[in-house]
């Protein structure tokens, strides 16, 4: 499944629930489902609020299934991450300006049984998680 949206924020629970009902192919438990919800939902906002700021950028959200595993990236085209080790602590936020709680990379690594983050600046940003 590959789904292309715009970094609108509306679009960030239209995201959501695409994912959801992907993965509802693999009959997730409640728990399964909501964990997943959370990391996407992370995920694409870090791309809506960091990776593009002001301007409108494209979003690629794909998903695959191996086995019994839900494989999901979420990709932008943005800003990108200019330290990777930094971002992934807890409590880290470049924008404690607008009340970001730098919590998103470890509620991603909480929920999720993968995370591996691919940034490059004035690139992008790509996320593979998997569950
Ligand atoms: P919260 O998610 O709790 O609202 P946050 O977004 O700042 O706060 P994280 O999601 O953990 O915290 O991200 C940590 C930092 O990594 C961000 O503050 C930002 O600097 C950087 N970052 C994350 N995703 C991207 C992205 N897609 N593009 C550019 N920078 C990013
Ligand atoms: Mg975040």
């Amino acid at each position: 499944m590959r789904l292309e949206i715009l970094s609108k924020s509306q679009n960030e629970s239209f995201a959501r629930v695409v994912v959801a009902a992907f993965v509802a192919q693999l009959d997730p438990t409640l728990e399964e489902l909501a964990d997943i919800k959370t990391a996407v939902s992370e995920a694409v906002t870090n791309s809506i609020i960091h990776g593009y700021l002001e301007e409108l950028g494209k979003i690629v959200i794909e998903c695959g299934i191996m086995g019994e595993t839900l494989e999901v990236t979420i990709e932008d085209f943005g800003k990108g991450i200019e330290n990777i080790e930094q971002a992934r602590e807890p409590l880290f936020t470049s924008k404690p300006e607008l009340e970001r709680s730098g919590m998103g990379f470890t509620v991603m690594e909480t929920f999720m049984d993968y995370v591996e983050i691919d940034s490059q600046i004035g690139r992008g940003t790509k996320i593979r998680m998997s569950k």
